[in-house]
């Protein structure tokens, strides 16, 4: 296996995508909030989605992307801030186990583990489990997601 050739290599510097958003409003904060950390942000497939917010879900949402070795520090950031959810009318939402309204947005990527199994994912073109899940209980720590 030859790693490196298959990894997304741009001027020698390789991206990692740390997050999906359905609307690119959603990732443009984010965005802005890590760049206020000095973290150089990516989004993709940003402008199709503003054309056509329909084709959003189709093409896996507004990609945010940074450079691999900020990853990490970005993570972090993102977990900081990373409020229980509530839906497009501001609804909180509530775990279909419990009814627990403790619901975070589930990223795809959590911890070093997590990201090593998602940077194989995207090598090998199947994503892991987890990337299924769009949001997680805190109370019963059911994961499930809003369709
Ligand atoms: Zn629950």
């Amino acid at each position: 296996m030859t790693v490196r050739k298959l990894q997304h290599n741009n001027n020698n510097v390789i991206f990692t995508t740390i997050a999906r958003f359905q609307y690119s409003s959603e990732a443009q904060i984010v965005k802005g909030r890590l760049e206020a950390d000095g973290i150089s942000v990516f989004l993709s497939d940003n402008i199709t989605i503003d054309t056509d917010p329909l084709v959003s879900n189709a093409i896996g949402g507004v990609k945010l992307r940074v450079h691999t070795e900020d990853a990490l520090k970005a993570i972090r950031i993102l977990e900081s801030i990373n409020q229980y959810s509530v839906d497009d009318e501001g609804q909180e939402i509530c775990c279909p186990e419990c009814k627990s309204t403790k619901v975070h947005y589930f990223t795809n990527v959590k911890d070093l583990k997590s990201l090593a199994s998602f940077i194989l994912g995207l090598l090998f073109g199947v994503l892991p489990f987890y990337t299924k899940y769009e949001y997680r209980c805190e109370n019963c720590k059911n994961k499930f997601n809003i369709t």
